[in-house]
């Protein structure tokens, strides 16, 4: 039955479960302190990947129904979505990745030194400055409606869905919430097309169609949103060794952001509230997974 529903936050998650809900025939309004450019998502590189995010069954049904999901937009450029092709490399030979079935295939491929072992996949890349302004419009479109508003606590009713990433630290009073700051670089496009990801670090390289997002960093439970330039010399170093193309780009941007840990992600209903926030390094990969199952939640069904 369609229902008023008011979604709290505007980053991937929120927009992603907004647009969902009104294609269920639900009246949406999505509430937020920061809009959508604002948000920790507007910083992720972003490639799909399942990085600091649990439990590891769920995060592989959810990270394969965003591939398919990203997939299809990739047919449409205005989207900033893009499939390609990259290889990650790893300190020790491995097993497969605990996700391996969320991707169509992955290969095995010879490392270089230093590395011991790698894998090279086709990966949705992202690039978020595009994204979030085209879920951004669908919403809108739908017959949705963004409306910046820093919320004291959770609205009362009709029915809630609570995406406050680290806001769910005092809108849902949980402290298992913390933040993992990632600082990343931005740099002019200098001709890659395939991305590239090692196991130290993490370091990652990640080219869209303007620019090159090389990182990172995840230092827990760090509330600091200042860029250190010790840290972005750190990050062009390692990103320069891992792809030496990236010698003498230039530096377009740096950025910061708190990604929302959590030891799993919640996504339950309480009442008339369906929380899902906590998708630490994966909120992007794992948006439309989440997505479908807020619907199901929405509308009385377990999910
Ligand atoms: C450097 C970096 C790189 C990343 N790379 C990737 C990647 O390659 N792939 C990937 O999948 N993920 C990546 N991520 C992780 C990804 O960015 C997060 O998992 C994702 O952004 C979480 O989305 P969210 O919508 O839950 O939270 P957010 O984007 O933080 O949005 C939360 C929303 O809630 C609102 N809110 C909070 N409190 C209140 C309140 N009191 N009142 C009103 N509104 C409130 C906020 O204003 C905001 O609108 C990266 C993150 C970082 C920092």
């Amino acid at each position: 039955m369609p229902e008023r529903v008011v979604v709290v936050g505007a980053g991937v998650i929120g927009l992603s479960c907004a647009l969902r809900l009104l294609e269920a025939g639900h009246r949406v309004d999505v509430l937020a302190r920061e809009l959508p450019l604002e948000t920790t998502s507007a910083v992720a590189a972003a490639l799909w990947y399942p990085y600091l995010a649990l439990p590891q069954d769920k995060v592989t049904a959810w990270s394969a129904t965003s591939y398919d999901v990203f997939a299809g937009l990739a047919d449409d450029p205005a989207t900033g979505v893009a499939m390609r092709r990259g290889t990650e490399l790893l300190t020790e030979q491995s097993e497969d990745p605990w996700w391996i079935d969320a991707v169509p295939a992955l290969e095995r491929v010879a490392p270089r030194a230093p590395y011991r072992d790698g894998w090279s996949f086709v990966a949705p890349v992202i690039d978020m400055s595009r994204y979030l302004v085209w879920l951004h419009g669908r919403v809108l479109d739908a017959g949705g409606t963004v409306t910046r508003m820093a919320l004291p606590q959770l609205p009362e009713g009709p029915l809630v869905v609570d995406c406050s990433g680290l806001g769910s630290r005092h809108l849902a009073s949980d402290p298992t919430t913390t933040p993992v700051r990632g600082q990343v670089v931005v740099l002019e496009q200098v001709g890659l097309d395939q991305w590239w990801l090692a196991e130290d670090g993490p370091t990652y390289v990640v080219p869209r169609t303007h620019d090159i997002v090389v990182g990172g960093t995840d230092d827990a439970g760090e509330w600091d949103r200042t860029p250190s330039p010790d840290t972005a010399d750190d990050v062009l170093r390692r990103a320069t060794a891992l792809v030496p193309q990236l010698a003498g780009a230039r530096v377009l941007r740096h950025k910061v952001g708190l990604r929302p840990a959590r030891p799993e992600i919640r996504l339950e209903r309480v009442g008339d509230v369906v929380h899902c926030y906590g998708h630490g390094g994966a909120g992007v990969t794992l948006s439309w997974g989440c997505a479908a199952d807020v619907v199901t939640l929405v509308d009385g069904v377990t999910a």
